[in-house]
């Protein structure tokens, strides 16, 4: 792109979605300057996706929008921290058709009108390679309240909102894979980010990941941080109605393939059993809140059936009896 033409598509795409914040500066300074809430830290994450690997290449802008925004708040949920802004790095294919491009960024504005965050600065580029969108969200938390992965101590129960393996099977669906419930694809190309919830469990929650790589996999990344073993109980983890249609039908390596399954963005928790009470207190009719194992001492993760036995799952999802 052109200079001028950047300098254009800054002023008149990118400028309206700063709506006004003072700490953008209009767009037209070097950097963006915020002033952080008092006695509060600053709580920064960035997510970079590409075309054709982390949203498909065919996907309508409005997906890869949405996609960009919720992975990088699902990351300030699983912080419990509160969004302030973003900034966006948006680097386009050289052939990019200005229709997709404005459809992307109109994409970009409703997602962040839904969750009240402003753009406070960025970059745009062009790239003989394929659309790139990186945004770095910048958001806050009272002073020493971020939760972590780190904090899990054993004889905390392990909790999870929401279901699990929905964005797995609706991405499937998406793909035309024959049997995956297409109900589910908007778990896919809309995940919920759990914001509220993520607030609320400040005090609550001992550690806690966002669901981006799949329910074994980010259970593993709280057992490393912490120094702990995390046993999830299998026939506890929570199913949509579509997904349990589909398990049924589905046949050996059904299972694994939801507790492996990447993208759902719930948020996997631990809390000491004291808290129970006052954390099934935030569950809600679209939210629910279940409780999946315990964290005990050792390392790694063990998944069991409901007759006790240790799940074989690899990370294809393929379940090994
Ligand atoms: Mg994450």
């Amino acid at each position: 792109m052109a200079s001028g033409g950047e300098f254009d598509f800054i002023r008149t795409r990118l400028g309206p979605l700063t709506r006004n914040h003072a700490a953008a500066l209009g767009l037209s300074d070097d950097a963006a300057v915020l002033d952080p809430p008092e006695g509060c830290q600053l709580v920064l994450a960035c997510d970079t996706l590409v075309a054709g690997v982390h949203f498909r290449a065919d996907d309508p802008p409005e997906t890869a929008a949405s996609r960009a925004m919720r992975s990088n708040l699902s990351d300030m949920a699983a912080m419990g921290a509160e969004p302030l802004g973003y900034l966006s790095a948006l680097t386009w294919p050289r052939d990019i058709a200005p229709d997709w491009r404005d459809a992307f960024v109109a994409g970009l504005a409703a997602e962040q009108d839904r969750f009240g965050v402003p753009l406070l600065g960025g970059d745009t580029t062009s790239t003989p390679g394929p659309m790139t969108v990186t945004l770095t969200l910048i958001g806050s938390v009272p002073q020493g309240a971020a939760l972590t992965r780190g904090g899990a101590a054993a004889d905390d129960d392990i909790w999870v909102s929401g279901t699990i393996g929905d964005a797995a099977l609706g991405l499937a669906a998406q793909e035309g894979e024959a049997g995956a419930p297409a109900e589910l694809i908007d778990r896919y190309t809309r995940p919920e980010s759990r914001l509220e919830l993520g607030r609320a469990l400040r005090g609550l929650a001992s550690a806690a990941i966002d669901i981006s790589d799949g329910l074994l996999a980010d259970a593993g990344h709280i057992a490393e941080t912490s120094g702990l073993a995390l046993t999830i109980e299998a026939g506890d983890v929570p199913l949509s109605a579509p997904a349990r249609t589909w398990l049924a039908g589905a046949g050996e390596g059904g299972l694994g393939r939801l507790l492996t399954g990447g993208d759902d963005y719930e948020l996997l928790f631990t809390a000491p059993p004291a808290h129970r009470a006052a954390i099934a207190a935030l569950a809600g009719a679209h939210m629910p809140l279940t409780r999946i194992g315990r964290a005990e001492a050792g390392a790694g993760v063990v998944c069991r059936d409901a007759s006790g036995e240790t799940l074989k799952i690899d990370r294809d999802g393929f379940t090994h009896f």
